[in-house]
């Protein structure tokens, strides 16, 4: 867990790579559902299509069954659930159900000065989706893309203000879900303003805890 910016999705491709576990994020597992027509694929569809949030008790289920499968007998990573207080409580009861209950969860910390640079400075290319940075990744002449040598353009969020929206949000909603899973002494607090080298180290050192 931990705000956008605080690198994320870096750290869940290099646990992936490492472990071979199955990436859950229920963003994927929302368009799987709805692109194979399940039934709660359907459901969810239909909040969709009248413009709602898909609701938790759906979400939920999804998380269930998936986690049934057969890959992930010997574990998985959660990516962007729970999201909610709401969500962690009601997921509770189908780790408990499911015997296959969350052991660890990484907190990514970082400092808003960090996160302002490395949002305000992130680059991408319209056209075939490449992410540089102006100081940690730029690309080789600036403002044109590597890979297809379009015009990089900016993300219309990525600005302070909306990084400032974006901060209240994650510690209303997201930073509850992390003191609930500390009571239960299994976060890993981490420095995620190093280098991604060193973070991962901190990510393979708390995971090594685990049975
Ligand atoms: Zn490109």
């Amino acid at each position: 867990m931990g705000p956008a910016g605080a690198g994320k999705g870096t750290m869940s491709d290099l646990i992936l790579k490492e472990y071979d576990i199955p990436h859950i994020s229920t963003g994927d597992m929302l368009r799987d559902n709805v692109r194979n027509n399940t039934e709660l694929g359907n459901l969810a569809k239909s909040y969709m299509d009248a413009g709602n949030l898909v609701p938790d008790d759906v979400i939920i289920a999804m998380v269930e069954k998936r986690l049934q499968e057969d890959d992930c007998q010997k574990g998985y990573l959660l990516d962007g659930f729970p999201r909610t207080l709401v969500q962690a409580e009601a997921f509770e009861k189908i780790e408990n159900k499911i015997g296959k209950p969350v052991e660890c969860v990484i907190a990514l910390e970082v400092g808003f000065d960090t996160l302002v640079e490395r949002i305000t400075g992130r680059r991408i290319c319209p056209k075939c989706g490449a992410i540089y940075h102006i100081h940690n990744k730029p690309s080789k002449i600036e403002g044109i893309c590597d890979v297809c040598g379009s015009e990089l353009t900016q993300r219309k969020d990525d600005t302070v203000e909306q990084l400032t929206v974006r901060m209240d949000g994650y510690e209303k909603s997201t930073k509850p879900v992390i003191d609930f899973y500390d009571k239960r002494g299994i976060v890993s607090y981490i420095d995620a303003s190093q280098e991604t080298a060193a973070v991962f180290e901190k990510v393979k050192e708390a995971l090594s805890k685990l049975k």
